[in-house]
């Protein structure tokens, strides 16, 4: 086991969230949710100083269910509204009101631990889109502040920018950002703690579970793994991250299920295994696998190809530039990813069909690891080429500096054009026309003799330090110069 060795600066804070001073809100609406301690209800208190809308918006059909005694509140007047749908239709008002309702949360019960609403007795984990009803068409440029009233020693881990926190109070500036896209709040007892990294923080919170999880051991693990994925260009792709960590106990990896998601901000979460080993968890891909999806801004579905080429691709060489693994070992997982993903590669359909198809035919191999070749390929290139001032790593580095935090779909060849004219090449677009009509799996085998990668076994490789490409095959797995 390698253990990591510490080449970024971090800061963790200290277990209370610092007490920031918060600012005035801007004019907006003032959204104020209270939650009871056995996490029965919320009360929303929603208020418009001035143009109070016509009607609110859930994102989710489950909404109207979980919605109780909803009220208009002006200076004069309590008035009754029923929701239709997804829909609350507010009646005309000229002076400043707040609509107050109750979400029933006794009815979000125990699902399967991947869906979005789940609980045990001490936390609640729920999508906001099944209780936080909005003024329709609210532009992704629009902020307003969002409050938390909590019993003591509760917290709330959410995908929004978090201002800061003042006793029982827990205040967020919510944008609609990429409004159609899932999230998850967690309120509940626990504390959200912040991982100071350059270009960036960590939002993290730990969730309790049977049996307790090491909190020391379980936040040295994402810390490493935040560190990991600072070192593609030297920093946090993203500003502002929710990291929530939910023990479930169970499954045969560390991370039985872990992932991005984009509504409201950018999160990764992670449901783990809290019963496995130290060296399990340092040694398990999912945590690197899913930060490096901050890399890339979304990118539609049926061109998966390039998010998991990428994510895959930077999983390893990740975690080979913080001493999670050897270089030597990083080189032999992503061997291994390539040898399966050739097994994987039946003649007859193209890498496009394939990677719209995926999650039918479960050809994940062929589609992660095609991508994570292509990833390949194209950083070997740019590093040759440019004798080494040019990377995948710089190339995603502008692509951070003109795009990041996204707050739209990409399209695989819309990336990778934006990739060629970040870089001043056509690296990206050949590749593109190269593979994604093509049924075989990209070819490795120059790029192998070049960088001194000689096959031993379907897992294995030996490194001959003699190859032409030997420098390019060692600085990969280095933490790039800044
Ligand atoms: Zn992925």
């Amino acid at each position: 086991m390698y253990y990591p060795q510490i080449r970024l600066p971090v800061v963790l804070l200290a277990v209370h969230w610092l007490l920031l001073p918060i600012p005035a809100h801007a004019v907006g609406p003032h959204y104020t949710v209270t939650s009871d301690e056995r996490l029965e209800q919320l009360e929303v208190r929603a208020c418009f100083e001035s143009a109070v809308p016509t009607r609110l918006k859930a994102r989710l059909d489950d909404a109207s269910g979980l919605l109780r005694d909803a009220q208009l509140h002006t200076s004069d007047e309590v008035l009754e509204i029923e929701p239709r749908g997804t829909i609350l239709e507010l009646p005309p008002v000229s002076t400043p009101a707040c609509v107050h309702y109750r979400v029933d949360l006794e009815s979000v019960s125990k699902r399967h631990w991947r869906s979005n609403n789940w609980r045990r007795q001490d936390a609640i984990i729920i999508d906001p889109g099944s209780w936080l009803w909005i003024a329709e068409g609210r532009g992704s440029d629009e902020r307003w502040r969002l409050d938390f009233v909590l019993p003591a020693d509760y917290d709330v881990s959410a995908p929004w920018s978090r201002i800061g926190r003042n006793g029982r109070m827990v205040s967020y500036e919510v944008r609609t950002r990429m409004p159609q896209r899932e999230a998850r709040i967690a309120i509940g007892r626990f504390r959200v703690e912040s991982i100071e990294l350059p270009g960036g923080r960590v939002r993290y919170a730990l969730l309790s579970g049977t049996p307790e999880p090491d909190t020391d051991f379980i936040r040295q693990w994402v810390t490493t793994g935040a560190r990991a994925l600072a070192t593609a260009y030297g920093r946090l792709p993203v500003p502002d991250l929710q990291l929530l960590v939910v023990p479930v106990g169970h499954g045969d990896e560390p991370v039985p299920w872990g992932e991005v998601q984009r509504g409201g901000g950018d999160a990764v979460h992670l449901f783990i295994n809290q019963r496995l080993s130290e060296e399990a968890f340092m040694n398990d891909w999912v945590l690197v696998h899913e930060l490096s999806h901050l890399l890339h801004p979304v990118i539609i579905s049926d061109d998966r190809w390039l998010s998991e080429g990428i994510a895959s691709y930077y999983q390893n060489v990740l975690r080979a530039r913080v001493g999670l693994k050897s270089p030597e070992s990083a080189w032999n997982k992503l061997h291994a990813g390539f040898e399966r993903g050739i097994r994987g590669t039946p003649r007859g359909r193209s890498l496009a069909e394939v990677s719209e198809t995926m999650m039918r035919d479960r050809s994940f191999m062929r589609v992660y690891w095609s991508g994570a070749a292509i990833a390949l390929l194209a950083d070997v290139e740019l590093r040759r080429r440019s004798d080494g001032a040019q990377s995948l790593d710089t190339a995603l580095e502008a692509l951070h500096a003109c795009c990041l935090p996204a707050d739209r779909h990409w399209t695989g060849r819309e990336l990778m054009q934006e990739l060629d004219r970040l870089t001043g090449t056509r690296v990206f677009m050949e590749l593109y026309n190269e593979h994604i009509g093509s049924d075989e799996f990209p070819d490795l085998a120059a790029v192998y003799e070049e960088l001194g990668l000689e096959r031993v076994s379907t897992t294995r490789l030996r490194l001959d330090p003699e190859a032409s490409g030997a420098s390019i095959c060692a600085s990969i797995m280095a933490v790039p110069d800044s």
